[in-house]
């Protein structure tokens, strides 16, 4: 699933070719939209004024006279946003003709308010587990998802990061829970705990403050990594213009079950945290059992 690194890619892939432009036609061509959205076409003659990321949704803020109109993308498995420029679309059937076999929605977007489109983005999905609302303040805050969102990783301090992770919930899931941070997935939860020494099993109130400290630092320096090479491409995942990303190559834990560890040189094990298969090593992520 794309992960905060991969959604901030995607944004800045994006953003250059629809940043600015008028959004002059949105098509559903499978059913994607979220419950609670409304009609794509509520979108058409909106000007895209901004294209940011939270967590792991993609936004386009688009600006109407009624206010401001919020497409929020999850690309959840296996969705992908692909962006092409330079056409001459010259109505929404020529639109709609762009969809693939796996294209669930498509948007055409102008320099002004008149047809032809110049630049179109397709949103693809073969699992079809992605969604897409489209609203205003109203639907936003009006959807769960959105309004428990956590706190954005790069943004925190680190004594944000200690007071989130607290309780007896063990730090993996705390790490997965979208509601306490927002945007890590299993692969950056894995690879951060990994680099930190620390046990994904380890319950959030037996951590250190050291041991907060060391995590915070770890995830920030690994999301970063991340975001400078574009992502982690080992299945579908691919930016705004089709490119694959790269931090795939740094992984130390993730998808490395059976190999032997970077640091120590002993095997790493897949075991299963919080309903998700982990990659540890035994020897440097020891389990704690009291505070160190
Ligand atoms: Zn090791």
């Amino acid at each position: 699933m794309p992960e905060l690194p991969e959604v901030e890619t995607v944004v800045r892939t994006l953003r250059p070719h629809v940043q600015g432009l008028t959004l002059l036609c949105a098509r559903e061509i499978r059913p994607c939209a979220l419950k609670g959205s409304l009609p794509f076409e509520r979108a058409e003659g909106a000007k895209v004024c901004l294209v940011r990321r939270r967590g792991k949704l993609a936004v386009l803020e688009l600006e109407r006279e009624e206010g401001r109109l919020f497409l929020c993308v999850h690309l959840r498995m296996t969705g992908s946003l692909l962006a092409r420029e330079g056409l001459a679309i010259a109505d929404s059937r020529a639109l709609e003709a762009l969809a693939g076999p796996r294209t669930r929605a498509v948007f055409g977007f102008a320099e002004g308010a008149s047809w032809p489109c110049t630049a179109a983005v397709c949103f693809d999905d073969v699992r079809t587990f992605g969604r897409i609302l489209a609203g205003g303040e109203r639907e936003l805050a009006a959807w769960p998802f959105w309004r428990t969102l956590g706190p954005e990783p790069l943004d925190m301090d680190a004594g944000a990061f200690r007071a989130v992770l607290r309780g007896r919930r063990c730090i993996k899931a705390l790490l997965l829970d979208q509601k306490v941070i927002a945007g890590v997935g299993n692969i950056y939860a894995d690879e951060s705990l990994f680099a930190a020494g620390i046990h994904p099993e380890t319950p959030a109130d037996r951590l250190s403050g050291e041991d907060r400290d060391r995590l915070f630092r770890s995830l920030g320096q690994i999301l970063e990594k991340a975001v400078a090479e574009c992502g982690s491409s080992f299945s579908d995942y691919r930016d705004a213009n089709g490119n694959p990303g790269s931090f795939q190559n740094s992984f130390a834990v993730y998808g490395r079950a059976g190999e032997p560890c970077r640091a120590c040189g002993r095997t790493l094990v897949r075991i299963k945290v919080a309903g998700r298969g982990s990659v540890v090593c035994p020897h440097c992520q020891r389990k704690q059992r009291t505070k160190r």
